[in-house]
C-alpha cells in the first residue's frame, strides 16, 4: 500500500473518500494544522471529526499518532482507511511481540500514515522509546472530553497525553469532542497546554434527531409500542440501568419477536465480543445494554436509542442519544422518565466516595437532565443552552415542537403544597403530602394527627396524580427543596417563601402524555431508502445491493458500513451508474473503493436495469 502522492487538501478527500466537499469546519481545521497550529475541535458526532486529522496526517512529514480510548473504534477506522488506501494501523494489547515490532518497523520507515493507540499503551516504556525518535506529523486525540474530571467520563489514562506533549512541543496537537460543555471545554484546553490554541468550535446540533421524553407508565409496553411503530426492523440501541434488567428486557422484546440482544459487564467476555460483533455487523438488531455499551460504537445506521431509565447527565444523555444517525438520517433518542429514577440516582451521588465538591457538581448534572425532561420549551433549545449554545426553539423536530404542551396558572395550588409542607414540619415526601392534601385518613395521617391541619382536604380539587405531577414540577423549578440524606423530606427554599408571601406566580405544564410514538416530524422518514439526494430510490434494488455489501464484507470480515454507508447504496440505486467512471462519482467511492468494489456493484446494476 502506497500513501497517495498528493498534497492538497481537496484533492485528497475527492481521490481517497470519494467525496466533493469539505463540511463545515473541516477545511479551516486542516489548513490551520497543516500551518502547524494546534487546536481543540468542538464537531458533533457525524459531524466528520476523523477527516480532520486523517487529512492532515496523510500531507505532513511524519506519523500522525491518534489517541483513541477504545479498541473496537480503532479496528474500525483502521479498517475503514485501509479500505480507502491509506496506510494506518493501531498498537494496542491485542496485538502479540511480532506484530507489534512489525508495526514498529513499518513505522521507522514511514510507510504509516496513522498509528491508533490506546491511552493505557501511551506510558508503557515500549512505546515511549519507540515513538521517542520518530517524526510525529501530528497528534490527535479524539473524544478528548476524557481527560477532563468534570467530563462525564474522565479516564486517568488520559493524563498520559499530556505528558507526551511535553515530549514533541512541536508538534501540531488536535484534540477532539462531540460532548463538552463549557467547564470541561476549558479544563481540556488547560491540561492539554491549548489555552492559548484556537477553538473550532461548531454547533453541537444533531438536526436528523427526533427528541422525544415522557412520563414511563409501562415502560416496555411503551418501549415495544414505540419499537413497532416507528422503527421496526431497524438496528437500535436500547439504556437501562441494571444488569438485570438488560437480561429481562431483551428476553421479553424477544418474545414479542424482536430481534433484541443483552450487552453488559456481567456477561462473559466472549458473549459480550460476540453480541457486540452482531450488532456491528448484521442488520436490524436491538442492543439492550447498560452503559457499557457504545462507548465507541460507530455504527453509522443506529436508527433509535431509548433510554428506560434516566442518564446521570445531560453530557451522557448526548452522547449516548448521538449513537443513534451518525449517517444523518432521521433518528430517535426516545425516554421514559420517571421522578423516582432522579431520586435513585440522587441516593447513588449521596452515598458515593466521592468528594463534596465532586458531589456538588454531579447534584447540578442531575438537576439539569431533570431539568430537560420537566422542559415545556424545545428539548434541543434546552440541550443546546446546556452546551452553551444559543438556539431559537420551536426546530420542529422534538416532541414539545410537535406538540406543545399547554402551561396553566399553578400558584394557587403550589401555594396550597407549600403550606402543606411547613406545616407537616419539613419531614415528608410526596406521597404523604398528596395523602394530607387530599384529605385520606391513612394510618400514617392519624398518626402525625395531620388530620387535625388546615390544609387537611383542601386539595380535592386535584387528582392524585396531578399532584404528583405538581410536586415533580415544583421540585424541577426549584421552588421545592428534595433532602436526600432526610430520605427524601420536602423543604421549602427562599423560592418556595416568595410564592407563598410574596405573590410569586407559578406556571407548570399540563400533565405529560406518557411517552408513545411520535407524531409526524419535518424530517421525512426514509424507509429503507425511499429517498436520495438523487431522487426516489428502488426498495428491491437497494436490497439486492445491501445483499451484495453484505456479501463483500462477510467475506473479508468487516462490518458492512465500513465497504459503504447505506446512503452511498442509496445514492447507486437512484443514479444506477452503468460504468466505473459514473461509479467513481458515488459519494464514498474513492479510488480504492472504485478498484475493489465498482466491478462487482456496476455489473450488479446493469443486470437490475
Ligand atoms: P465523527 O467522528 O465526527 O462522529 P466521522 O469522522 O466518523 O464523524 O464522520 C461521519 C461520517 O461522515 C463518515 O461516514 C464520513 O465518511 C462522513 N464524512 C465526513 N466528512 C465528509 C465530507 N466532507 N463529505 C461527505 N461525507 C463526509
Ligand atoms: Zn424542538
Amino acid at each position: 500500500m502506497t500513501p497517495p502522492t498528493d498534497k492538497n487538501p481537496l484533492t485528497l478527500l475527492n481521490r481517497v473518500f470519494g467525496y466533493s466537499a469539505f463540511r463545515g469546519r473541516q477545511k479551516e481545521v486542516i489548513e490551520h494544522v497543516l500551518n502547524g497550529g494546534s487546536c481543540l475541535v468542538l464537531m458533533p458526532t457525524g459531524g466528520g471529526k476523523s477527516l480532520c486529522y486523517q487529512i492532515p496526517s496523510m500531507i505532513r512529514y511524519g506519523l500522525g499518532l491518534v489517541v483513541s480510548p477504545l479498541i473496537a473504534l480503532m479496528h474500525d477506522q483502521v479498517d475503514a482507511l485501509s479500505q480507502n488506501g491509506v496506510a494506518a494501523a493501531f498498537y494496542n494489547s491485542t496485538l502479540d511481540g511480532a506484530q507489534k515490532s512489525q508495526i514498529r518497523k513499518l513505522a521507522q520507515t514511514g510507510e504509516l500514515n496513522l498509528l491508533y493507540v490506546a491511552p493505557e499503551t501511551l506510558n508503557s516504556p515500549g512505546f515511549q522509546s519507540f515513538i521517542q525518535d520518530l517524526p510525529l506529523s501530528l497528534i490527535a486525540v479524539d473524544e478528548a472530553h476524557c481527560v477532563s474530571q468534570w467530563g462525564h467520563d474522565f479516564r486517568p489514562d488520559y493524563l498520559e497525553v499530556a505528558n507526551l506533549r511535553k515530549h514533541f512541543p512541536e508538534t501540531p496537537l488536535i484534540a477532539l469532542t462531540a460532548t463538552a460543555d463549557p467547564q470541561t471545554q476549558k479544563d481540556v484546553r488547560e491540561r492539554l497546554g491549548l489555552s492559548k490554541d484556537k477553538v473550532f468550535a461548531s454547533s453541537f446540533d444533531r438536526p436528523n434527531i427526533h427528541y422525544q421524553i415522557g412520563n414511563k407508565e409501562k415502560s416496555k409496553e411503551q418501549l415495544l409500542d414505540f419499537i413497532r411503530s416507528e422503527h421496526l426492523n431497524q438496528s437500535g440501541i436500547v439504556y437501562v440501568l441494571s444488569r438485570t434488567n438488560v437480561d429481562e428486557t431483551a428476553v421479553w422484546l424477544t418474545q414479542k419477536g424482536l430481534k433484541a440482544m443483552p450487552y453488559h459487564a456481567g456477561l462473559n467476555a466472549d458473549v459480550r465480543r460476540e453480541n457486540q460483533n452482531r450488532f456491528l455487523r448484521e442488520e436490524g438488531w436491538i442492543m439492550v445494554a447498560t452503559i457499557a455499551f457504545g462507548m465507541g460504537i460507530d455504527k453509522p445506521n443506529v436508527r433509535f436509542v431509548a433510554h428506560l431509565n434516566l442518564p446521570k447527565s445531560l453530557e451522557s444523555y448526548y452522547q449516548e442519544t448521538g449513537r443513534a444517525g451518525r449517517d444523518g438520517e432521521p433518528a430517535s433518542a426516545w425516554m421514559a422518565y420517571s421522578s423516582s429514577d432522579v431520586v435513585k440516582l440522587r441516593r447513588m451521588i449521596e452515598g458515593s466516595e466521592g468528594t463534596d465538591e465532586f458531589k456538588k457538581i454531579s447534584r447540578q448534572k442531575l438537576d439539569d437532565m431533570r431539568n430537560l425532561c420537566e422542559a415545556a420549551q424545545c428539548r434541543r433549545q434546552v440541550l443546546l443552552a446546556y452546551f452553551g449554545e444559543e438556539h431559537p426553539g420551536t426546530c420542529g423536530n422534538c416532541d414539545n415542537c410537535l406538540q406543545p404542551t399547554n402551561t396553566w396558572d399553578a400558584t394557587i395550588p403550589a401555594q396550597k403544597a407549600l403550606s402543606t409542607i411547613a406545616r407537616t414540619g419539613e419531614r415528608f415526601g410526596a406521597g404523604h403530602l398528596i395523602d394530607v392534601l387530599m384529605g385520606k385518613e391513612t394510618e400514617k395521617v392519624t398518626q402525625f394527627s395531620h388530620t387535625k391541619l388546615s390544609v387537611f382536604g383542601v386539595g380535592k380539587d386535584l387528582d392524585k396524580k396531578q399532584w404528583a405531577s405538581l410536586f415533580r414540577q415544583l421540585v424541577a423549578a426549584k421552588v421545592v427543596t428534595v433532602d436526600v440524606e432526610g430520605y427524601g423530606a420536602y423543604k421549602l427554599n427562599p423560592q418556595s417563601w416568595a410564592v407563598l408571601k410574596e405573590g410569586q406566580k407559578v406556571f407548570l405544564r399540563e400533565e405529560a402524555k406518557a411517552v408513545g410514538k411520535a407524531k409526524q416530524t419535518r424530517y421525512t422518514k426514509t424507509e429503507s431508502g425511499s429517498e436520495s439526494n438523487a431522487g426516489p430510490v428502488d426498495v428491491y434494488l437497494f436490497e439486492a445491493l445491501r445483499a451484495l455489501r453484505l456479501k463483500l464484507a462477510k467475506a473479508q470480515g468487516l462490518p458492512p458500513y465500513v465497504v459503504f454507508h447505506d446512503s452511498a447504496l442509496r445514492e447507486m440505486a437512484a443514479r444506477r451508474p452503468a460504468t466505473l467512471n459514473e461509479f467513481a462519482h458515488i459519494p464514498g467511492v474513492g479510488e480504492a473503493k472504485l478498484k475493489r468494489y465498482g466491478p462487482a456493484f456496476v455489473e450488479l446494476l446493469k443486470k437490475e436495469n
